[in-house]
């Protein structure tokens, strides 16, 4: 790939954030967008994530994004010419206690505000949707029909391939080392391969937000945070055909087409350091709980185990917007979330720098709010 010493737009990370968000600029028109990964094409979080979709959200900010990227998700192997492993076979959440089923119904009457069709179920129901589920120590379950999981690597390529046919420069392998301002203003990048002059830089590194933001002086409040995550050898397709998740029983599965099951969610203490270790802890747990609740899977084997990095936050919403560095934005923080928020996120970002109307009015999730005091708490997040 020839170097480019400037362009309209420098994007700092490539995965599932930093690629929607240029083709959608490009899409809208800037088509002058360089991407610099300092590894590979899903790297980061994006290619190590549980891939879950869900509108099932407990802020009217994490509701309104997630079902526009609902809406998004089912048309995008047609718009982007590539499949993106779309499979809806909804979110059946899992309360263990009164208390927990009281919050899943108030984030229920929320989303059926917003026109989100998520419902209650009984356990009867529950085991329709998954016939191989043994819960019957839950209180409760919701359930939404067009929440499900897709495959974070062919997305993120079809973003990408579409991006590049429409002029996108994606550059691995090459690393953002500094980020320049003049007057308050950003004015370009320096890289392992080269500096590059910019009318607009967005950072979209993921865990490694904040380290960008001090490069142009900027305190993010954001943190990296280590989850775990398996998968196991395959078993009957149809053994697991919603995503299953419950906040307090620390899970979320998924099976995958072939039949294999992935599951997450660290047992307690999620470390914050840039480690990607994984523990046998983790391992116990987790097979633990999926032996509980899908006992056909007894004795299954596992085959990989890994670990990637949430980017959080103090409310767990994320940081999109401008910064007090003039043409310097963030597009950060998305706990364990964004891959599913990554197209919407990309397309109204986008929207904004190409003077069009975004889809939704994302300026409450600008960064300045943690110093005003005015939170976005998510209470629906692992
Ligand atoms: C175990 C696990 C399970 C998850 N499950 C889900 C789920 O079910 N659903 C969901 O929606 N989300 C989930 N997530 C969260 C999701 O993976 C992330 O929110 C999402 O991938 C963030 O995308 P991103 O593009 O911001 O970050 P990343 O994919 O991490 O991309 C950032 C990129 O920036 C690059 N970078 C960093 N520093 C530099 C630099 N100096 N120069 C150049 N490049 C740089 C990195 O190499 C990286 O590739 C999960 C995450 C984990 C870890």
């Amino acid at each position: 790939m020839t170097w480019k010493n400037r362009a309209d737009v420098v994007i700092v990370g490539g995965g599932i954030l930093g690629v929607a968000t240029a083709y959608y600029l490009a899409k809208f028109g800037r088509k002058d967008v360089v991407v610099l990964e300092k590894g590979a094409v899903c790297s980061g979080s994006t290619g190590r994530c549980g891939a879950g979709i869900r509108a099932q959200w407990g802020t009217e900010m994490n509701c309104r994004l997630a079902v526009a990227a609902l809406d998004i998700f089912e048309q995008l192997d047609d718009e982007l010419g590539l499949p993106t492993g779309l499979n809806q076979g909804g979110y059946l959440l899992v309360a263990y206690s009164e208390h927990e089923f009281g919050n899943l119904k108030k984030g229920m009457e929320l989303q059926n505000s917003l026109g989100i069709k998520s419902k209650t179920v009984s356990l009867a129901e529950a085991r329709e949707i998954c016939p191989a589920l043994d819960a019957s120590d839950a209180v409760g379950f919701t359930y939404h029909h067009r929440d499900g999981h897709a495959d974070p690597f062919l997305t993120t390529f079809a973003f990408l391939e579409a991006a590049k046919k429409m002029g996108v420069t994606y550059l691995r392998k090459t690393e953002v080392t500094g980020v320049s301002v003049k007057e308050n203003r950003v004015t370009g990048v320096d890289s392992t391969g080269g500096h590059i002059d910019a009318d607009i830089v967005i950072n979209c590194a993921g865990a490694y937000a904040q380290e960008i933001a001090k490069m142009a002086g900027v305190e993010l409040p954001n943190w990296g945070e280590r989850h775990e995550i398996m998968i196991t050898e395959p078993v009957d397709p149809g053994v697991c055909p919603p995503m299953l998740m419950s906040f307090s029983g620390n899970y979320y599965i998924q099976q995958r087409p072939h039949g294999s099951i992935i599951c997450g969610v660290s047992p307690e203490g999620h470390p914050q350091d840039f480690k990607l270790r994984a523990t046998w802890q983790f391992i116990t747990h987790m097979s633990t709980v999926l032996a509980k609740l899908l006992p056909v899977t007894r004795g299954i084997r596992v085959v990989r185990h890994w670990s990637g990095l949430y980017d959080m936050t103090p409310d767990g919403s994320p940081i999109i917007g401008e910064t007090d560095v003039k043409n310097f934005y963030h597009s950060t923080g998305y706990s364990g979330h964004g891959f599913m928020l990554g197209p919407i996120a990309g397309k109204v970002l986008a929207q904004h720098l190409t003077g069009s109307k975004p889809d939704i009015d994302f300026s409450k999730l600008d960064y300045r709010r943690f110093a005003r005091g005015e939170l976005i708490i998510e209470p629906n997040i692992t």
